[in-house]
């Protein structure tokens, strides 16, 4: 049983060119990878501001290692809460001006968790249409009935929200969107979600860090403020785990409630040391954003004669749409052979038929790579 539809579908995935390839890493410098003994510029980090690799950064995390050991050794419930978790969560919330904040490992578990815990039977879900697998999945293994709307467009939501529910509404969006790097409208989101008497969740995944005022994210940016914020630290922090920033009494609801936190080994103490000197180069970091900027704005007046659609994105994430799951594939290919290195993303992460070179660009990137990148480009596109 189990054998034959696995088989079955390993042979689909192969036959639609959606084979998945893990590559073996062997150094990344944020800038630059290798793999196979061959050196790329790399445009497939989502470590926007190269903080992975920034010595106050790694200094911290060994300090860490030194004071409290490399891991938490139980869930924060029994004894794996310390006074790093502590202060971190203390510092979220008060740089983005929530009453509190609570660490999860992951963004993944994160979203899991608050839509775990917040969406029953009569209530219904309207995320829009893109968004995360992490926070559809979540929503549709929920008892909630899951709707969504048509990508960043408040009409749409509107007229969902219209219809009547008998339970509790939970709006559902992204900050800048992972696969399209393009922004939500965040204050006709949630002023069509208030009108509704309903609650905004924002993933603020690759916003965090990275836009805003002291890179407080798209929510601060756009001045709104969701009853449920989600940010992530493997993209602009630059190393791993989230937080939901929310109110007391939310915050206590999922503290008393959530599986996610209850049955699960903290975050390593000395990781929250290394997020607390991430959220210190971010609160400092305006040259770092402005050396993004200039990435991008480069990247963008260089590629607008290409072939190929460039999205509205104004964020690190420039994709490429190329359409066909082996044109994109085969692009990502002839780009590394000019040493760069572009990941193709196809179906299901994006819809079908949008397969796409999705570009992202850091702080860490010179001029000369942005130039390399598109010279790569036109070159492929004459042939
Ligand atoms: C990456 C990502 C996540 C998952 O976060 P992890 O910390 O990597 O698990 C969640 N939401 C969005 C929008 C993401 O891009």
């Amino acid at each position: 049983m189990w054998s034959e539809r696995i088989a079955q579908a390993l042979t689909a995935q192969r036959a639609a060119d959606g084979w998945r390839q893990r590559r073996r890493i062997e150094h990344n410098s944020v800038r630059e990878i290798t793999l196979d003994g061959q050196r790329y510029r790399h445009f497939s980090s989502n470590d926007y501001l190269g903080l992975s690799q920034h010595p106050a950064v790694m200094a911290a995390w060994q300090q860490g290692v030194r004071e409290a050991g490399v891991g938490a050794g139980a869930s924060g419930h029994v004894t794996g809460y310390s006074r790093h978790h502590a202060q971190l969560e203390q510092q979220l919330a008060s740089w983005l001006g929530y009453p509190r904040a609570l660490l999860f490992i992951s963004g993944f578990a994160a979203n899991q968790a608050v839509i775990h815990l917040l969406a029953q039977k009569s209530d219904r879900i309207i995320a829009d249409k893109l968004a995360h697998a992490s926070l559809l999945d979540a929503a549709s293994h929920s008892p909630a009935t899951l709707r969504r709307f048509a990508h960043n467009q408040p009409a749409s939501l509107a007229k969902l929200l219209a219809t009547r529910a008998e339970g509790g509404t939970l709006v559902v969006t992204e900050g800048v969107f992972s696969m399209d790097g393009d922004s939500a409208p965040l204050a006709e989101l949630a002023a069509e979600t208030r009108r509704a008497g309903g609650w905004l969740l924002v993933d603020d995944a690759h916003g965090i860090g990275v836009t805003g005022e002291q890179g407080r994210g798209s929510c601060w940016q756009q001045q709104v403020k969701p009853e449920l914020l989600v940010v992530t630290f493997g993209k602009g922090f630059g190393v791993s785990g989230a937080a939901l920033l929310c109110d007391d009494a939310t915050a206590d609801y999922v503290e008393q409630f959530s599986r996610h936190l209850i049955y699960s080994t903290a975050m390593p103490p000395a990781q929250c040391c290394a997020l607390l000197a991430a959220l210190a180069q971010i609160q400092q970091g305006d040259a770092l954003r402005a050396r993004l900027q200039q990435n991008i704005a480069r990247f963008r007046a260089g590629a607008a004669q290409l072939p190929w659609q460039l999205m509205a994105s104004d964020s690190a994430i420039q994709p490429l749409i190329v359409g066909e799951n082996r044109a994109a594939l085969a692009l990502s290919q002839r780009l590394a052979q000019a040493g760069c290195w572009v990941s193709a993303i196809r179906p299901p992460t994006v819809p079908p038929g949008t397969a796409r070179l999705r570009i992202t660009l850091t702080a860490a990137h010179h001029p000369e790579d942005i130039d390399a990148l598109l010279e790569a480009l036109y070159d492929a596109a004459g042939e």
